[in-house]
């Protein structure tokens, strides 16, 4: 027996000397004491070899792992089995560490265990990548918010649940109501703390057991779980809940010393394990395009005849994309008249010809271009049109003396190969720029305003003039006055209307005439529909005017 146990440490022994260069080493007795361990062992763990051998491998115990886990491992290796696993220990100075562990029971005679052989390699590398790697591809790393992954799992998780008889879910989908501004406003650095401060203000606002995910950008998800079993009360649970995070976050935060407002719109839809995910998305979104459109800073339960609505309107964008391949689109030309009572030009006016709803007004239809992009196609079409219809009067003696007025819109306005297009078209078709105008509104100017003004610029030195639309409707209008090289004015209907009723109307319109006057810009009364209202205007020192008293906007003058 006693050749037996020196074979069997002679091999312990070689076996040791092996994994020494390699491998964290230490043998313990049957009783799990420390009786021997290597240089690696006291490297990693940061004791000394005096302060190990004798103890139990409870002095690197991290707590990490449950009780259960080294009642398992004891009693496979204490029944004679090898165990393999992975362990977090902690070292002296408080670090934690993790090894792939093996821990090899050596049998005597007497079938059971003599010692333990634990060979360990250090894995807290390659742990910690998988952390980072999981927080990565789970987390959002600006806000340490769950990301649509994790989402997504949590919503399944969610759906689960609540079919075992848990209640009611809700998804709220919450979107900020001027981040873009906040961003071009205060830079991207505030953008992204302000992002960060939402992320925490929201978490405080629900229960440690809901989730708020970072959607995107600036969208945000919350999903409410285990709400009344009963859906009415549900409903206006989450509509609370909803409300109370609105109204968070309506008050903003000071960043930098300034206060950033940080108001959110907000769709909220029931959520069960009978809705198919991207159902609740789609519903949760569309409702808080209808807080959007209510103004902002709302909450917006979903209901079905809101599908009803956007279904028309995706309906009305798929026409859009057909419509100038159908040759739906016209231009009407409303007249300008001066105030001698001599027409001096036009205003092109886009129309829908829609095959099925007749005529459709461009109220109704540019937005829908701005937001899809389509605006840059049709707007082209516009200007061509517009163009070629100078081309034809600059043949005629009774005509060529006519200006044409386009309406751009500010996002076509906004690309960077406007002038190019332009100087194309002008080339293209052989219009006289002199007799173009370009109109543009003052939401043109909200950003990039320096660059923009260099684009005017460069288009007027092609003789193209400028006149500035709606005036009166933004809100900086004097400011844009000084600063825009314009060489008209369009004061809005709204002011032109009340003039010969509303003495403050009829002030704010003489002020608007008296300063235009003094910088030397031009002035088109828009929206005239009387002769009292012309009167008055042309006394005011009006240079001229545009409405119904001259003439509607007409398919075919001249
Ligand atoms: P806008 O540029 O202010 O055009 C003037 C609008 O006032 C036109 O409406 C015109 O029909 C209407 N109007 C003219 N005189 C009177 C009047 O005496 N009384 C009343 N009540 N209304 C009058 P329309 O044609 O429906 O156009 C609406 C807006 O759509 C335009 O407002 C313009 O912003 C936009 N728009 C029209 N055509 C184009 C286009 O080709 N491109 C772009 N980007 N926008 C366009
Ligand atoms: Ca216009
Ligand atoms: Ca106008």
């Amino acid at each position: 027996m006693l050749k037996k146990l020196k074979e069997t440490q002679k091999e312990l022994q070689d076996l040791k000397a092996a994994l020494n260069e390699h491998a964290i080493v230490a043998v313990t007795d049957s009783q799990g004491n420390i009786i021997q361990i290597n240089e690696k062992f006291c490297q990693i763990s940061k004791y000394s070899r005096e302060e190990l051998l004798g103890q139990t491998h409870r002095i690197i115990n991290s707590g990490y792992h449950p009780k259960e886990f080294f009642e398992k491992l004891w009693q496979t290796i204490s029944s004679g089995e090898v165990w393999k696993g992975e362990i977090c220990n902690r070292a002296k100075d408080g670090e934690l560490y993790w090894v792939a562990t093996t821990i090899y029971p050596v049998i005597g005679d007497q079938k059971s265990p003599l010692q333990y052989v634990a060979i360990r390699a250090d894995i807290t590398q390659r742990k910690r990548s998988e952390k980072e790697a999981k927080q990565m591809a789970f987390y959002d790393p600006l806000t340490n918010l769950p990301n649509r992954r994790l989402l997504k799992e949590r919503l399944e998780q969610a759906a689960l649940t609540q079919s075992k008889g848990g209640g009611e879910c809700a998804m709220l989908m919450l979107d900020l109501d001027n981040f873009k501004e906040t961003n071009d406003f205060f830079g991207h650095n505030i953008g992204d703390e302000l992002l960060r401060l939402i992320a925490d203000r929201l978490t405080q606002n629900v229960r440690g057991t809901d989730t708020v995910a970072r959607f995107g950008g600036d969208e945000f998800i919350i999903l409410l779980e285990n709400l009344d079993t009963d859906p009415e009360v549900a409903g206006q649970q989450m509509m609370k809940v909803a409300d109370k995070i609105r109204s968070a976050l309506a008050t903003g935060f000071f960043l930098a010393g300034r206060h950033v407002s940080s108001s959110v719109s907000i769709g909220v839809t029931p959520f069960n394990a009978k809705t198919p995910i991207y159902e609740a998305l789609k519903q949760a979104d569309i409702a808080m395009y209808q807080a959007k459109s209510l103004g902002r800073d709302q909450v917006c339960l979903f209901k079905p005849a809101m599908l009803v609505e956007v279904e028309a309107q995706a309906q009305r964008m798929a026409d859009l994309r057909h419509a100038i391949l159908r040759d739906e689109f016209k231009l009407f030309y409303q007249p300008i008249v001066s105030s001698t009572g001599t027409i001096q030009g036009y205003e092109a006016l886009i129309r829908w010809q829609h095959p099925e709803l007749g005529m459709i007004s461009p109220a109704d239809f540019i937005p829908l271009l701005e937001q899809s992009g389509l605006i840059m196609v049709v707007g082209r079409w516009v200007l061509k049109t517009a163009l070629k219809k100078l081309a034809l009067w600059a043949q005629d003696p009774e005509t060529q003396h006519l200006t044409l007025a386009v309406n751009i819109s500010a996002v076509q306005f906004a690309n960077d190969r406007f002038v190019s297009s332009v100087e194309t078209a002008l080339e293209a078709i052989g219009a006289p720029p002199s007799q173009l105008f370009m109109e543009l509104t003052e939401n043109t100017f909200h950003h990039n305003t320096k660059q923009l003004i260099e684009r005017i610029n460069r288009l007027k030195l092609l003789g193209i003039r400028f006149a500035l639309d709606d005036f009166g409707t933004g809100y900086s209008s004097l400011s844009y006055l000084k600063s825009l090289p314009l060489d008209t004015l369009k004061i809005d209907r709204s002011f032109v209307t009340p003039v010969t009723t509303d003495p403050k109307s009829a002030a704010i319109t003489q002020t608007i005439l008296a300063l235009a006057h003094i910088l030397n810009i031009k002035t088109v009364a828009e929206g005239v529909e009387t002769v009292e209202q012309a009167e008055f205007l042309r006394a005011s020192g009006c240079d001229a005017f545009q409405g119904y008293l001259f003439g509607k906007p007409q398919a075919n003058t001249l």
